[in-house]
């Protein structure tokens, strides 16, 4: 018998995140599959969207590349942009859209004497992040260097929030007017919104929106709408169990020690898999469709769950980790993260993939 564990990815549900997000604003959206697609495939997932996609965006040039290797001929935007000049060259080679956002690239390209109008660049601004992107000072200069370079086919300005999931903060309202007070006059398009700023601040709609956690259907607002499918369903099998009398330690450290008579059930799945180790006791689990907790230390390939409510699970029953029972989130909390680090996390088992013809 192999291993019960797995993750199943539902494409139909991807779709109709991708396509309810871009609803959700005025502009075209780029589905964000960088990091494996959040882990979830980056390739079978921008396969399953490719006729409905305005494009995809990932961290660099070689998760782009990979995206091409398997046929995939949308635009494709490189995020990081490119660290040099033979990047550079490939990524123009690839037909793959490139951020600029400090002026070691901007030199590359300048260097780079590129065929005339081959290159579709997105020039980034930092309008408050104070994380990538060139100063407000310095944007009006940079764009005029990059319409100056023959290569340049377009220049689409963007700019990236740090709390657009915070809805009661006035950071993103802050971070628009300084992007458009370094901007205005300019030509272009405009791309300011990821999915938190799809959902919480229509006022940062422009041309472009980019789509990432939402299209997951992890909701990244503090309140969520119920408007988003979870794509992944993380799931594993109950494999042995046993009965402990009142008074025994579980597992690693011996952190939990059982209360009164209790039925734990062994389950084949671990912080190698990407289940987070700081999940503490009392982290809800799924067993047959019925919410328990987990007891005891996460180890690396198993984890313990208390079955002593549930009276006729035992070997063999099915156990959600998250998915559409427990939403991610609830499991991100209680390992003091956010769900975009726990997806990203699972690599070790296999992905089954269900789905994706028609949303
Ligand atoms: C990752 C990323 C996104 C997508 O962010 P989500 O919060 O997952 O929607 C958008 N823009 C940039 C620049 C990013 O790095």
């Amino acid at each position: 018998m192999t291993r019960p564990t797995k993750a199943t990815i539902d494409l139909t549900a991807l779709r109709a995140n991708y396509l309810w997000g871009r609803s959700q604003q005025q502009g075209n959206a780029l589905a964000v599959v960088k990091a494996n697609a959040y882990g979830h495939g980056a390739v079978a997932c921008a396969t399953a969207l490719a006729d409905i996609a305005d494009g995809f965006a990932v961290a660099f040039c070689a998760e782009a590349i990979e995206l091409r290797n398997a046929g995939i001929t949308n635009p494709v935007l490189v995020l990081e942009g490119c660290f040099n000049l033979a990047e550079l060259r490939q990524a123009q080679q690839q037909s793959l859209w490139v951020v600029i956002h400090q002026d070691s690239q901007l030199q590359d390209l300048e260097t780079a004497s590129f065929e005339a109008n081959s290159l579709h660049v997105w020039l980034k601004v930092d309008s408050g992040m104070h994380r990538a992107g060139f100063a407000l000072e310095d944007v009006q200069a940079a764009h005029k260097r990059l319409t100056e370079c023959p290569a340049v086919a377009s220049v689409t300005l963007m700019s990236h929030f740090a709390s657009s999931d915070e809805p009661d903060k006035q950071t993103t309202l802050r971070q628009i007017k300084a992007f458009e007070e370094a901007t205005r006059g300019l030509p272009g398009a405009r791309s300011l919104s990821n999915s938190g700023a799809v959902m919480a601040w229509p006022q940062a709609s422009r041309d472009w929106a980019r789509l990432g956690i939402l299209l997951y259907g992890a909701d990244p607002l503090p309140h969520p709408i119920d408007r988003l499918t979870p794509v992944m369903t993380l799931q594993s099998e109950v494999f042995a169990e046993r009965w402990l009398e009142a008074g025994e330690p579980i597992g690693y450290g011996e952190k939990f020690v059982t209360q009164a008579r209790t039925r734990v059930g062994l389950v084949a799945i671990g912080y190698a898999d990407g289940y987070p180790r700081v999940a503490p006791s009392g982290t809800p689990v799924s067993v047959d469709g019925e919410v328990t907790r987990i007891i005891g230390r996460v180890s690396m390939d198993m984890i313990t769950v208390d079955l002593t409510p549930l009276l006729s699970a035992g070997i063999g029953s099915k156990v959600e980790l998250w998915g559409k029972q427990i939403d991610v989130n609830q499991i991100a909390k209680a390992a003091g993260t956010i769900s975009y680090e726990l997806l990203c996390n699972v690599k070790r088992i296999p992905k089954e993939y269900i789905g994706g013809i028609a949303v």
